[in-house]
């Protein structure tokens, strides 16, 4: 079957690779219909992680099932499922509380498991015609047979619950007001689930006019342009002050707009501590900072030696002296699919606005290209085999 397959950095090709097969009774394999592109795929994309060459990537799928283990009581062939990026057993200590990000039984000698992606397991990824969903009766969310809601039931797999979770790391509560900075898909949906939980005031941060543009239109957001001055006085100066909380949906490979460089996102102008620092003189004293955002504890192409090993220069004692908390990590997707599904099938939400390319397989190549360039109206793009 036909897989996208990372060659190196900035390079990813469409070949044939084995098909999945089942391996463990409580397997089932899927026909995928829809495998997403995601900002995290970049990391590896651009070598920015100790990913090797030969990773099928793609952790977002959407598919039909057609073989199931003997083992595998809750599924038949047939059904439609969305699988959470996490691959989790279910039943150790971190699952059993909820925390399927940090599954101590899936990837040995680690908490957590994803499909298609670095150190997290042997689980092939989605980018492909098939694939193995392993501890399937777990980690299959079942969804309504058919077509309908496709782009939004794909977005279940990481980036809607994701979003969630940035905000429920920030402790965010209806009335408040929050800062989300970056409105990639994360940021966008962060921005979008504080807007449903009943924020008094969301700001979005960005360079890119349109995908702050998807934040005014979609998240009733107040939008920031970093590139147009201090992003941490911009919402200040509007708001009156720090705001109740804080979201940063950038992660390591941020942006400093004091820093100069050939192009937007050339690794001269990064500073991986740049967001985690606005949000802590963003946020008001005693306020939360939610941080989705991927940090790494290795990077190959990090601007020094510090960060090269995860090392990042944050302000603490200011977050001390303000009496801030902070909340980090994966997202476990299982603690909020159930529910966010139900709200797309019964129509109280539809983050479908964030997909804007639905492509073939084939274009891939192209498409992480685009992606990676951060190309205009380029937010979410969806592989379909
Ligand atoms: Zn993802
Ligand atoms: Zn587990």
């Amino acid at each position: 079957m036909d897989a996208v397959v990372y060659k190196g950095p900035h390079d990813v090709a469409v070949e044939e690779v084995d098909e999945p097969t089942i391996e463990h009774p409580n397997d089932v394999l899927i026909d995928i219909t829809t495998s997403c592109i995601c900002g995290s795929d970049l990391h590896m994309y651009e070598g920015r992680t100790a990913a090797e060459p030969g990773i099928v990537f793609g952790h977002e799928n959407v598919g039909v099932v057609t073989e199931i283990g003997d083992a595998v009581s809750d599924l038949e062939v047939g059904d439609r499922v969305v699988a959470p990026f996490n691959v989790a057993c279910g039943f150790c200590e971190n699952c059993e509380n909820g925390k399927t990000g940090f599954c101590t039984n899936v990837n040995p000698g680690f908490a957590g498991g994803a499909y298609g992606y670095v150190a997290m397991g042997p689980y092939k990824g989605g980018q492909a015609e098939k694939l193995r969903i392993p501890y399937a009766d777990f980690n299959a969310l079942q969804l309504p047979k058919g077509d309908e809601h496709e782009d939004a039931f794909s977005l279940l797999a990481d980036v809607f619950p994701t979003g969630w979770h940035g905000i429920e790391l920030a402790n965010f509560e209806p009335g408040d007001s929050v800062a989300v900075y970056g409105a990639g898909p994360v940021g966008l949906m962060a921005a979008y689930s504080a807007k449903i939980r009943g924020a008094a005031e969301i700001y979005v941060v960005d360079r890119v006019p349109s995908r702050l543009e998807l934040a005014e239109e979609h998240c009733d957001a107040t939008t920031i342009n970093f590139e147009e001055g201090d992003p941490v006085e911009q919402i200040k100066e509007i708001h009156g002050g720090g705001v109740d909380c804080g979201v940063d949906a950038v992660g390591y490979q941020a942006v400093d707009s004091e820093k100069e460089g050939d192009g937007a996102y050339d690794p001269a102008r990064e500073n991986p501590a740049v967001v985690i620092n606005n949000l802590i003189r963003t946020v008001k004293p005693t306020g939360e900072l939610g941080i989705p955002g991927l940090y790494v504890p290795e990077d190959p192409g990090a601007p020094d030696d510090m960060a090269s090993q995860g090392r990042i220069g944050i302000d603490f004692g200011l977050l001390f002296e303000k009496g801030q908390a902070l909340g980090t990590g994966q997202c476990n997707v299982k603690e909020y699919n159930r529910q966010l599904r139900d709200l797309i099938v019964e129509g109280r939400a539809d983050p479908s606005w964030l997909v804007s390319h639905r492509v073939d397989l084939s274009e891939a190549p192209e498409m992480y290209e685009a992606f990676d360039a951060r190309d205009e109206g380029v937010t979410k793009v969806l592989l379909e085999p």
